[in-house]
């Protein structure tokens, strides 16, 4: 399209982060001179932004892009510069020409940055990512190889965006990281993506435990220290926080949690599995008993606490007796929502060469209907929101 001012669109699949790197990256084409386009039939560049966590998720943007194509080959225009982005990077510039040769242009995932100021459509509630990429390596996850090593934003930097949103008046808002208990602690990195680079035969006893990747904070935890700054702003009402992992839900973020009452009350926290032998193969670095004690400690604090989790079934080998363990924490615990997913090997990752995906996919089924049945069947009048 060849309009006086050039157009952009974005089309963004999965998570929030990735709809948060969607803002970040409209941000980008604005302070270029761009305008959003309201279709992607009418746009000079289409930007798709890509989810990587299952296969289905990957054929979702690989659809959408087989119908851009169907589209451009009948209509009388120019197809649009079309850049790919998000966790399908991964797969690398010549797989993805192979794969996918509509594709003008890959722009990794991570150096979408936080530097462009996003383009945000609520009015009220904004987005703010306070770390990029992941040091942990839980087996099943494509995300440390997508976006790479973690980073903490600067204090200042954030700060400073919260300030210019209190200036436009937005009273809520969701700090976004993959692992948001872990901004700014001193990250230790011991050789995981070394092992995996070097292309060696190696088994689970030899990754390291997600735990060990982070040096313990001494004092009160930097994550804590940022909850504590963003609350004194008078003006914003609500901060909700995502993701938290169990092995670093530190006492003083619980403790936090409980006086802050600025902090929602709705507080995910993923279990992946209800079964320690399942959390050992998919390297989590914590045990139920582990989960249990912070889910107990939070509700001391404040019964008002509502607690949402993600689940895996059929993951590697899971046996019924395995499976069957998720599903009674599931009664113990009474998770008010629960995204429960079907596991997928996503080529690349640790469990995907170790493990034989042996679970059928109509037993895979299975157990995700149960588990949906008592998560979130009986919980849709009481669901909190998340955002
Ligand atoms: S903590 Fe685990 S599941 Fe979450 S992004 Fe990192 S590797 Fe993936």
């Amino acid at each position: 399209m060849n309009s006086a001012q050039p157009t952009y669109y974005i089309h963004t699949f999965g998570c929030q982060s990735n709809k948060s790197d969607s803002e970040r990256i409209a941000g980008d084409y604005q302070a270029r001179g761009f305008t959003e386009a309201s279709d992607w039939r009418n746009c000079d560049e289409l930007v798709v932004n890509t989810c990587a966590i299952r296969q289905s998720a990957e054929d979702r943007a690989k659809g959408f892009l087989h119908n851009v194509l169907l589209y451009y080959k009948t209509a009388d225009k120019p197809k649009p510069k079309i850049i790919f982005t998000g966790c399908m990077t991964h797969h690398g510039q010549k797989r993805l020409a192979e794969m996918l040769p509509i594709i003008d242009q890959i722009l990794p995932i991570n150096e979408v940055g936080f530097n462009n100021a996003a383009i945000r459509k609520d009015g009220k509630h904004a987005w703010i990512p306070i770390s990029t990429g992941c040091n942990s390596f839980c087996t099943y996850c494509i995300v440390p190889y997508s976006r790479g090593r973690e980073q903490s934003r600067p204090l200042e930097e954030i700060i400073k965006e919260v300030e210019d949103l209190v200036a436009k008046g937005y009273e809520e808002i969701t700090l976004l990281g993959m692992n948001v208990n872990s901004w700014g602690l001193e990250k230790l990195g011991i050789g995981f993506r070394k092992l995996m680079m070097e292309n060696k035969d190696f088994g689970r006893e030899d990754l390291p435990d997600n735990q060990t990747q982070y040096l313990k904070p001494k004092t009160t935890p930097p994550f804590v220290k940022l909850l504590q700054a963003i609350s004194a702003y008078e003006q914003i009402k609500v901060i909700r926080f995502l993701t938290s992992n169990p092995w670093d839900f530190h006492d003083e973020l619980i403790e936090e949690i409980g006086r802050n009452k600025k902090i929602d009350r709705y507080i995910h926290l993923p279990i992946q599995s209800g079964s320690n032998a399942v959390l050992y193969r998919m390297n989590r670095g914590y045990t139920k008993e582990r989960y249990l004690e912070v889910v107990n400690k939070l509700r001391k604090i404040d019964p008002e606490i509502v607690i949402g989790t993600d689940i895996i079934v059929g993951f590697a080998d899971e046996t019924e007796e395995e499976f069957q363990e998720t599903v009674e924490l599931a009664k113990q615990i009474d998770w008010k929502v629960g995204f429960v997913a079907m596991y997928s090997p996503r080529p690349g990752t640790a469990s995907w060469r170790i493990y034989p995906d042996t679970i059928p996919h109509k037993e895979k089924k299975r157990r995700w209907l149960i588990l949906d049945e008592i998560i979130n069947r009986k919980n849709l009048s009481v669901r909190p929101k998340v955002v």
